[in-house]
């Protein structure tokens, strides 16, 4: 793991502009985010929420602007990126698990490869992490084998396998079926209990209610909102999110 700072906040974007073509999509992008925070972020479709995301541990480049995990800016590319990253966990809704891979074995691949962390006691840590996530009796079976809560939590037990110090969620409960989320959204508010930093994005006011200190609002690039959860969802600020709180709700 890289060096840690007790000063500094987990995530740091400073002035991030991020263009696709002529499409402005993150647009003079400030944010702190002080270490245990765990901060929902919605926002109407094509608000540039998953970009902020992909930004965050460089699966995007910026423009211009800085970004900065625990204190030390994000390298450019190489190893040093590579070690960087690997302090940044990342849930996509798509869980992204190896599909002719079991279980364990998705949760012990990173570990070992990029962690260089023996065999041995990265299937103990993978067992352990498995049974955290309440699915260590499906750890010999394949992706397609399980439910998709079942999936997004050995996403989740994936993603904590590299032990990061922040981890991204992106509409981690999206592609789930109703009766799945709950079972995704208890493990993050475990997670967050335990001090975990987290972005998360999510329309789960369920979850913002009850495990966000912060909710950010996005507004086509910009950071339109940025308050408690109470404040927000009792009288958010704009019209625009007005107007988005009454089609979530
Ligand atoms: P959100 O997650 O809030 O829905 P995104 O960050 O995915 O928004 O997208 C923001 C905008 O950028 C959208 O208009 C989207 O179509 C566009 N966009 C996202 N990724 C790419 C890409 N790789 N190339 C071109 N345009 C993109
Ligand atoms: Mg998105």
């Amino acid at each position: 793991m890289t060096e840690a700072s007790t000063e500094a906040p987990m995530i740091r974007a400073s002035a991030v502009d991020k263009h696709f073509g002529s499409l402005h999509v993150l647009k003079d992008i400030t944010l702190d985010v002080p270490r245990g925070q765990v901060v929902v972020v919605l926002g109407p479709s094509g608000s540039g929420k998953s970009t902020l995301c992909r930004v965050v541990n460089r699966l995007e480049p910026v423009d211009s602007g800085d970004i900065a995990i625990d204190g030390v800016p994000l390298p450019a590319e190489g190893r040093e990126l590579a070690e960087l990253r690997a302090d940044v966990g990342m849930v996509f809704q798509q869980f992204n698990l190896f599909a002719h891979k079991t279980i364990v074995d998705n949760v012990v691949l990173g570990p070992v490869k990029v962690r260089r962390i023996d065999k041995e006691t990265a299937r103990q840590d993978a067992m352990r992490l498995l049974e955290r996530v309440g699915i260590a009796d499906q750890a010999g079976k394949y992706p397609a084998q399980l439910s998709g809560g079942q999936q997004q939590r050995a996403a989740i037990a994936r993603a904590l396998a590299m032990r990061p110090k922040v981890m991204l969620f992106d509409e981690p409960t999206s592609a789930l079926d109703p009766e799945m989320i709950n079972e995704v959204l208890d493990v993050m508010a475990d997670l967050a209990a335990e001090g975990m930093t987290m972005l998360v994005i999510s329309h789960e006011m369920g979850f913002a209610r009850r495990a966000a200190h912060r909710v950010l609002f996005m507004d086509d690039g910009e950071i339109a909102e940025d308050s408690t959860p109470e404040d927000f969802f009792r009288a958010p600020r704009s019209e625009r999110a007005t107007d988005f709180l009454s089609k979530i709700l």
